[in-house]
């Protein structure tokens, strides 16, 4: 258990630690893989979400997966990327977190995680908390936890 004070003040800030979904890169299942490379070029980010037609989360695409599936006996060849989609290379093992948050399952799963995915009731993604904002939300609460309103 956490502290309460600590969870109700952090709690305070969540609209800070969230990304909201029209800020998040991200790519479709049905995109080709040569563009999901351009996007996560582009935005220098190592692994983005993928949506469905619906808004609904399908997976994270890493670079990691791209460069593996690259790699064959011989070396690396691009061309065994040829014809590929989003969905053929994504995994589907997403961290995925409901708003409201419970602060703790947050700091528990950021240890592990880089970011977690947030859906809402229906399972709609609505954006990404990150260890980066979560730990300025942190970093801004220890500085002031004894500052009286
Ligand atoms: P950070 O804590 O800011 O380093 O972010 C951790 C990870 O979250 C990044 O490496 C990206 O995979 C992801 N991320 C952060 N911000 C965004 C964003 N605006 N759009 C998509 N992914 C993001």
């Amino acid at each position: 258990m956490i502290n309460k004070t600590v969870e109700e003040r952090l709690l305070e800030n969540s609209d800070c630690f969230l990304i909201p979904d029209d800020k998040v890169v991200h790519v479709m299942d049905e995109h080709s893989i040569d563009h999901a490379i351009l996007v996560l070029t582009q935005a220098r980010y190592s692994k983005i979400v993928v949506l469905d037609r619906e808004g609904k989360i399908a997976g994270l695409l890493a670079l990691s997966d791209i460069v593996n599936k690259m790699f064959d006996l011989t070396g690396i060849d691009p061309s065994n990327l040829e014809g590929l989609k989003v969905k053929d290379l994504m995994s589907t093992d997403v961290p995925v977190i409901t708003d409201p948050f419970d602060v703790e399952v947050i700091l528990n799963k950021l240890v592990d995680q880089a970011f977690l995915v947030v859906v809402d009731e229906y399972n709609v993604f609505t954006g990404i908390v990150t260890r980066r904002e979560v730990l300025k939300s942190v970093n801004h609460l220890v500085h002031t936890i004894n500052h009286v309103e």
